[in-house]
Order: C-alpha cells, then sequence, then structure tokens
C-alpha cells in the first residue's frame, strides 16, 4: 500500500522543536525576530507572508512587514537591506519571491548578512552546502526540509538512485548537493533532457520541482518508487502539485501530497533559521 508523507505531522515537529529554542532564548532575554520584505502587491505573495507571521506568532517569534513600492529602486533597496543588516533586534530576513521585473533577485539577496539570510539563498550558504552534510546550517528551506521529512520516515538514502526534475537554486540544484552529501547517486534532469522516462523508470525517489501541473505520470514510474513533489499550482480551482497525484497514488511506495506535503515544512524551516540566527547573534 502506498505511504502518504505527511509533511504538517513534520512540520509540527519542527516548530515544536523551534518553539522550545524560543523559549529558551527568551529565558536569556533574546526575542528572535523575522522581517519579510515584500515589494508591489502579488495576490499569491500575500498569502505566503500571511502563512510566515502566523506561524512567528504560534511559536513566539517578533516578525514584521517591510511593505515597498513596485517601482523601487535596486539601489533603495540595497539600502533597505543594509539597514536591516545592521539592525541588532533583526535576527532573519527574507525577500518575498517573485520581485518586479526591473529588480535583480540574486544580486539584492547576495546583499544580505549571510547570517540573517533566513531562506538561505545567499551564495555563501549555497556554497558552504557543497562542502559536506556539516555545513548546512542555513541551506535553503525547501531542500533542508525534504531531507527532514526522508529522515522522519526514514528513508535510508544511501545508494537509491534519485532523480531531480528541475535545476533552480533554490530547490532542484540544492537537494541534488544535500542527497549527494548523503551517499544517493542522484541525476539531475531539466528541459533539456532528452527521453526523461529512461530517468525516471529507473529511479528509486523523484524530487520534482518543475513547475508543471500533473508533470509526472503513473507510466513514467516503477511501482516501488518514491516522490517528493515540490510544485504547487492552482487547476479548475483545486491546488494540485507536479505529479498526476490520483494516478500515482494507487501504483508507488510513497509519495507527499499537494497540499500538505512539503508546503507546509518550508515555512516551518523559514523560522528554524531565524531562530538558530538569533541563537547564533546571541553567543547562547
Ligand atoms: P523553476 O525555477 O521554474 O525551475 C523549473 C525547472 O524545471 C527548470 O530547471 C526547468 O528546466 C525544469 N523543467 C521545465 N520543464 C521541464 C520539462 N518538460 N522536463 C524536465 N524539466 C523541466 O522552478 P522552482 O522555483 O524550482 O519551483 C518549482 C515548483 O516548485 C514550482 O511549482 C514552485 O511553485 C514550487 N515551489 C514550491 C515550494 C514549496 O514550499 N513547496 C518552494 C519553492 C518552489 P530548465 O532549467 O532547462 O529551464
Amino acid at each position: 500500500m502506498t505511504e502518504i508523507l505527511d509533511g504538517k505531522i513534520v512540520a509540527e515537529k519542527i516548530l515544536e522543536h523551534t518553539k522550545n529554542t524560543v523559549l529558551f532564548l527568551k529565558k536569556h532575554s533574546v526575542t528572535p525576530k523575522l522581517v519579510v520584505i515584500v515589494v508591489g502587491e502579488v495576490e499569491a505573495s500575500a498569502v505566503y507572508v500571511g502563512h510566515k507571521i502566523k506561524a512567528c506568532k504560534k511559536i513566539g517569534v517578533h516578525s514584521e512587514v517591510l511593505y515597498f513600492d513596485e517601482n523601487i529602486s535596486q539601489k533603495q533597496l540595497v539600502g533597505e537591506i543594509h539597514k536591516l543588516n545592521n539592525d541588532e533586534s533583526v535576527h532573519g530576513f527574507i525577500i518575498q519571491l517573485p520581485l518586479p521585473k526591473h529588480l535583480h533577485v540574486q544580486d539584492l539577496i547576495n546583499e544580505i548578512n549571510p547570517k540573517k539570510d533566513a531562506d538561505g539563498f545567499h551564495y555563501e550558504n549555497l556554497g558552504k552546502m557543497f562542502l559536506s552534510k556539516h555545513s548546512e546550517d542555513l541551506a535553503p528551506c525547501t531542500p533542508k526540509v525534504i531531507i527532514q521529512m526522508l529522515e522522519h520516515y526514514k528513508i535510508d538514502l544511501a545508494g537509491l538512485n534519485v532523480v531531480v526534475i528541475g535545476r533552480s537554486n533554490i530547490v532542484g540544484k540544492p537537494i541534488a548537493t544535500m542527497l549527494t552529501n548523503r551517499d544517493a547517486t542522484v541525476t539531475i534532469c531539466h528541459s533539456q533532457t532528452k527521453n526523461l522516462s529512461k530517468h525516471t523508470l529507473d529511479a528509486d525517489l523523484i524530487i520534482l520541482a518543475v513547475g508543471k501541473p500533473l508533470f509526472l505520470k503513473a507510466d513514467m514510474v516503477k511501482s516501488n518508487c518514491i516522490i517528493i513533489d515540490v510544485g504547487i499550482h492552482r487547476l479548475d480551482g483545486k491546488i494540485v502539485g507536479d505529479a498526476d497525484f490520483e494516478a500515482l497514488a494507487s501504483k508507488v511506495k510513497a509519495i507527499t501530497p499537494v497540499p500538505g506535503g512539503v508546503g507546509p515544512l518550508t515555512v516551518a524551516c523559514l523560522l528554524q533559521n531565524a531562530v538558530n540566527s538569533a541563537k547564533h547573534f546571541s553567543n547562547l
């Protein structure tokens, strides 16, 4: 029978652990603070930001959302980032994506103090991941929680044939690195990959970060495969992932649902990163 990998259970576990760290910090008069930078008005972003602020309240983390006009210049935004870098009351901050097209995202992220980079997207934090699994402390959130989910469900990665579909800097490439750090044999596929099914049919574990609804079909996988679906889409009034869940759930060994899989975990990891930064800054 197919096992449904429940992200909410793992998220609760991460939030409980993070809440204990918050309580410990508060005993030492430190209250972690996370700031979210929002530029312009994007409907989906407003929902995601809402989830983040709600989670902060739930575990006692201070939070603030800074709203900027959609026409803000790169230089002005760099100035705002530097203010947050210098603000000792702020332990972690993120830039809510997507940004208006005139802004260069990675250049902005690279202006964040890497120790306050709660999303883990700064090149220094990305680079550290390549060294070993022991230097992934501020790694990108979504890949980091995929690893925590696999650990929670006791999925032994050593020697597994893993196919990662998607090579973005925030999901595909970092999760491939983290899986390699844990002795998996990893193949990265992308839009230029020839005969994708040849790779997926050989995979013990597939990580889907394609950004295309219902992309992975049942005839593309073997029956004892595990599927982690990062995709989130609204299709015909329903939230769906990159996997054709209905067809796959009766075939594979284990699969994450959408919603309720990777999504809730990413917010938990953001708080985990901010609280760990607060611990780091207070030398506790
Ligand atoms: P992205 O930057 O758009 O990257 C998509 C990747 O998929 C690219 O590498 C692209 O290849 C590849 N691709 C596109 N079409 C393909 C095809 N036909 N065959 C094989 N590969 C193909 O996406 P992302 O930022 O990584 O996000 C992926 C999905 O995850 C999105 O739905 C996003 O909303 C979701 N997401 C969810 C969370 C969460 O918390 N759950 C977090 C982040 C993202 P090329 O490189 O060749 O273009």
